[in-house]
């Protein structure tokens, strides 16, 4: 699952992701970071048992955490499969099927909202809802 954490500045230039690491033994994969001296985003990536660890480790250092829940959605009857989406998504979300229809993986939607802006058939929206 995928956690998003907000850093205040203050906490910019501490190494707190990796010495939770190395307390927990447990990998993290970072999808994406957006870090400067205002303070920052990152998106992790964890594996399922493992996520109430992580979250634990981060609140118990101040450090919001976000579950998120929510989805890139497309709909199918505004989609013309025109593959606009397909070169602006840095996640790789999109592709063409066999059959030139859109195809997408939208486990690896990193919510940037690029797509969304991009479709000029407004097809593409965020569904769901996030969590604490
Ligand atoms: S940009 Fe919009 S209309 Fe074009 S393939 Fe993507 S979702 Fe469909
Ligand atoms: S929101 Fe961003 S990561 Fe998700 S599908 Fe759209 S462009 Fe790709």
């Amino acid at each position: 699952m995928k956690l998003k954490i907000s850093f205040p500045a203050e906490s910019v230039k501490s190494p707190i992701l990796s010495e939770i690491i190395l307390k927990t033994g447990v990998l993290v994969s970072i999808v994406s970071s957006h870090v400067d001296s205002t303070g920052g985003e990152i998106i992790l990536e964890v594996i399922d048992k493992d996520s109430d660890i992580i979250k634990g480790e981060l609140k118990a250092r101040g450090i919001k955490v976000t579950l998120l829940r929510t989805f890139i959605d497309r709909d199918e009857n505004e989609c013309v499969d025109c593959g606009a989406c397909i070169s602006v998504c840095p996640a790789q979300v999109f592709s063409f099927a066999d059959d030139w229809s859109l195809a997408m993986d939208t486990q690896k939607c990193i919510r940037c909202g690029i797509c969304i802006d991009m479709c000029s058939h407004q097809a593409l929206s965020i569904k769901g809802a996030d969590s604490e």
